[in-house]
């Protein structure tokens, strides 16, 4: 017999917030979550935990029709355990039949926690959501063997159908202020907020001039650098274009730059308005990480280069001139332009 999910109503996503600052990606999730809802004709809520949360209201311009708060001094900091009590609560006294996360560091830690204490499956690091219109069921479609398939995968048996997507896979919807909606804010007993991990210290990862996911630009490298000291070329263009050094995961491997300038599969996801992938193949796991870029431009000696296939601009060369040359016509530009 199947069971009945009829009391479970509603697409939930989870916002997230730092100093009681909502972060962006709460905004990307609710672009997700709202053509969710509404092919499935339901509301669209948003979660929200921390302290002293302000400007909630920006969560219904971005599309939701109701936020639940959850503000106490005790959950300032995201703890996995006490975060994920509140959340069962929640889920427990609402009923979502959908709810979906970023795969943050917040989303990946707390996601899982919540399926196990609620008993239902998680899908994570998704990188399509969409409804099943013949079963409402919620099509979870992400990377499997490698990357070298795409899986689809259904919750069928249990609720909620919890899934978490790669952050900066969606751009937040438009700002509608004239949007109008429910801010219900919740209390727990006391004892819930309380963690058993003491927060000792945030330490800001500053090994990137510019965070990858916040660069317009993202100027990547790969095997084709064929070294360290060449990756200068790429963090000189990086700094005159304004934008942030990126690599393939062949070029981290080889200890040529740091792991958090890795775009792919099994590093970043990054969609700025331009991509320059120079001496990289263009190999379906980095594609994941980049080939939503408004504009691509790649530079590769080999005409076949797979990454030829989804760039908008290619440049068939050795990149070891076409670069020289390339920071030198800008330099040049920017000297006539003043620099500008
Ligand atoms: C589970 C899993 C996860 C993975 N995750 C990632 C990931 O997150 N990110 C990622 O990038 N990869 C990832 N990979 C690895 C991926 O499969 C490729 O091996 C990798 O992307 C290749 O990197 P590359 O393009 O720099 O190197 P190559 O494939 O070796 O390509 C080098 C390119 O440089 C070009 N070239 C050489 N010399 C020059 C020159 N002088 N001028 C111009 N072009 C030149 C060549 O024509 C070639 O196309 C993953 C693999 C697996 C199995």
């Amino acid at each position: 017999m199947l069971a009945d999910f009829s009391s479970f109503k509603g697409v939930w996503t989870l916002g997230e917030q730092r100093e009681g600052k909502i972060s962006s990606v709460s905004y990307e999730l609710l672009n997700w979550g709202r053509g969710l809802a509404d092919k499935l004709g339901v509301e669209l809520s948003s979660i929200i935990i921390g302290y002293k949360i302000e400007g909630v209201e920006e969560l219904i311009y971005r599309g939701a029709d109701r936020v639940y708060i959850v503000d106490h001094p005790l959950l300032e900091r995201f703890t996995p355990d006490a975060y994920a009590r509140v959340l069962e609560a929640l889920v427990k006294e609402y009923k979502p039949e959908v709810f979906i996360a970023s795969a943050t560091t917040l989303g990946r830690t707390v996601m899982p926690v919540l399926a196990a204490r609620i008993g239902t499956g998680l899908t994570a690091d998704c990188t399509g959501l969409d409804i099943e219109p013949e079963t409402r069921l919620l099509l979870q479609t992400r990377p499997a063997i490698g990357g070298n398939v795409m899986a689809t995968i259904k919750t069928p048996n249990h609720r909620p159908q919890m899934a978490t997507v790669r952050p900066r896979s969606r751009k937040p919807l438009p700002r509608d202020p004239s949007r109008r909606g429910e801010i219900i804010f919740k209390e727990y007993p006391e004892d819930l907020y309380k963690s058993k991990i003491n927060f000792l210290r945030f330490i800001k990862d500053d090994t990137l001039e510019t965070p990858l996911h916040e660069a317009d630009i993202v100027v990547s490298g790969g095997k084709g650098l064929k070294g360290e000291k060449n990756f200068q070329m790429l963090h000189e263009l990086a700094r005159l274009l304004g934008g942030a050094v990126g690599a393939s995961r062949s070029a981290v491997d080889m200890g040529w730059i740091s792991y958090p300038h890795q775009v792919g599969l099994s590093g970043k996801t990054v969609t700025p308005k331009l991509y320059m992938a120079i001496g990289i193949s263009g190999a379906v796991q980095h594609l994941a990480g980049m080939s939503s870029s408004e504009t691509i431009v790649a530079i590769n000696s080999d005409p076949d280069a797979n990454i030829f296939k989804v760039c908008d601009f290619g440049i068939v060369g050795d990149l070891f001139e076409v670069i020289p040359v390339l920071i030198e016509r800008i330099k040049k530009y920017k000297e006539e332009r003043g620099n500008d």
